[in-house]
Formats: structure tokens, sequence, C-alpha cells
């Protein structure tokens, strides 16, 4: 097929647009949709350091290609990466997020949880079984996160979520009845380094081709641990429905958006937990898993 903007082969049909577009007019079009995400949200203002969270794989990779190519002559705007290594043996390798980093002239930082808290991921699948994977990863990882952002002067952490994990996490949280985190407070919180998501209206798969376009050398393995999350179920339910009924994921993310301004009005619950310090909810989760490993 023929770009519908120029005659040069395409490399996607995008179903919801009707467009079928070519490697360059793909690329305009996908990084016009980004900026627009990130004007709306006002979510990148001068004096901004932003905190690029990298993984190695491919959307954390194109995130950090996108805001360098859009921001990086700014002199305004500071941008630097970090990798959290959760300690998975023949995953998580900092490494292929460092070449990448480096290819793309960008700071690069990485600390792990065997260096924060004295113990790998591995470690604690080998304890406590592989089902609780990802739901103590998330909370160990979201905390080292930001508060190594927060300690490199990050002003925001940027997220290569897409579309289709921003969906994913509006179902999660109707699955399980959180409405906590559906009418999360958006103003600011001492100590939490605000969360960016430029890739938001874009779905998975324009996000791996602009990945694979512009990039190489990343990630493409998943995480070993990744078919126990609830994310996995959900993902497949979701692109399921998705498939009969096109707009769903975009009703969710719209949904989710209406749902966090009604949050806006409430004070937020979080609060500075007193044994380590980070923002937290009643009781400080990560501090709950580490003192079930002995090590806080
Ligand atoms: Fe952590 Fe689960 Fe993601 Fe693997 S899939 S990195 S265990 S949250």
């Amino acid at each position: 097929m023929k770009c519908q903007k120029c005659s040069r082969e395409a490399v996607i049909f995008q179903r919801y647009s009707g467009l079928h577009l070519c490697e360059h007019h793909f690329t305009i079009n996908f990084e016009a949709r980004a900026k627009k995400a990130i004007r709306k949200h006002q979510w990148i203002e001068p004096h901004d350091r932003i905190a690029v969270a990298v993984s190695g794989g491919k959307d954390s990779s194109a995130l950090l290609y996108f805001l360098v190519s859009q921001f990086g002559e700014r002199r305004d705007v500071e941008i630097f990466a970090i990798c959290i290594d959760e300690g998975i043996a023949g995953y998580r390798d900092p490494a292929v997020a460092g070449r990448i980093a480096a290819s793309l002239g960008v700071p690069f930082h990485t600390v792990s949880f065997q260096e924060a808290y004295g113990l790998t991921l591995d470690e604690i699948v080998e304890r406590r079984g592989d089902t609780i994977s990802c739901s103590y990863c998330g909370v160990l990882r979201r905390q080292l996160l930001n508060r190594t952002a927060r300690e490199l002067g990050a002003t925001k952490i940027a997220l290569g979520f897409n579309l289709d994990d921003d969906a994913q996490s509006v179902l999660m949280n109707v699955l399980r009845g959180d409405l906590d985190r559906l009418v999360r407070p958006t103003t600011p919180v001492e100590g939490l380094v605000p969360r960016i998501r430029p890739f938001q209206p874009l779905p998975e798969r324009e996000v791996a081709l602009y990945a694979h376009l512009h990039l190489s050398g990343f990630e493409e393995q998943g995480c070993p641990y990744a078919h126990n999350a609830l994310r996995a179920d959900v993902r497949t339910m979701l692109n399921d429905y998705n498939y009969r009924h096109p707009a769903t994921k975009y009703a969710l993310v719209h949904l989710g958006e209406e749902l966090a301004h009604l949050g806006e009005s409430v004070a937020s619950s979080l609060h500075a937990c007193e044994t380590c310090g980070e923002p937290c909810q009643d009781v400080c989760r990560a501090c709950q898993i580490l003192k079930e490993f002995d090590v806080r």
C-alpha cells in the first residue's frame, strides 16, 4: 500500500484513522500526538530537569529518543536517564539502557534493589514464590525511582507508558475496586516527583514501530515474571474487546482522567513514612515488604 500523504510505501495502517502512512509521515503523526499530549497537560515547562525512567526496552528507549529529538536542543530543559535494576537474572541488564542513553548523549544513572534494599527481586521470589513478583516489584521500584530522581534534582519523571498501559491501569483499578487510585489527587505532594507520560495517546504497536524505525539495540525479551501480573490477563481481555470496539482504550483513558479530576478537590492522603521518609498512604508498603525480609 502507498502512503496517503505521499507516494512512498506505507509502514502502517491506522485502523482508527483509516490512514496508510509511510515512515516519514508516520513519524510526523506520532510525534505531533505526543507533543499535543505534553501541551495539553503542561507536562514540560522551562527549567525542568526530566528524569526518563529507562529499562532498555522499546517503550522507554523510544521515549528517551523522542524527548531528546524534541527537547534536546533546549537550553532551559535538561534530560537524563535512570535505570532501576530489580535484580532479575537473564532479563534486566542496565548496560543495554546505558548504551542507548550514551548513543543519544544523555547522562545515565542506575541503581539496584540490591544496593538500595539489600536484596534482589529474584531473592524475593525465591523466598515468597513468584505470584507476588509484580506487586512487590512495582512498590519497591516506584519508591526507588522517585527517591533517585528526587536526589538527582529531577522536577519530572517521564514514563514510557502508552495508551494500552494507561487503559489497562484504569481497568485494573476498576477490577480491584481501588477507588483511591482512580480518584487519586493530582495536586503536588511533598517529596513526590510529578510523573509525565507523553506516549499516553499512542497505541503500543505504534510505539513499537517508532522504536524500530529510529533505534536499535534495545531489549526485546519480556520479564520472566510478567505472566503473573494481573496486567497480563487484563491486556489479553482488553485487546480482544478493543478489536470489536476500537474506541475502548481511548474511552478508558478518558474515564481515568475524568476520575482523577474529581480527586483534585480532595486533600492528598499521602504523608512522609516515619521509617524511610518517602511519601506513602496510611502504611508504607515498601517498608512493610522490607520488614518481611528482615532488611529494615
Ligand atoms: Fe517487575 Fe513484574 Fe514488571 Fe517483571 S513484569 S519487571 S516482576 S513488575
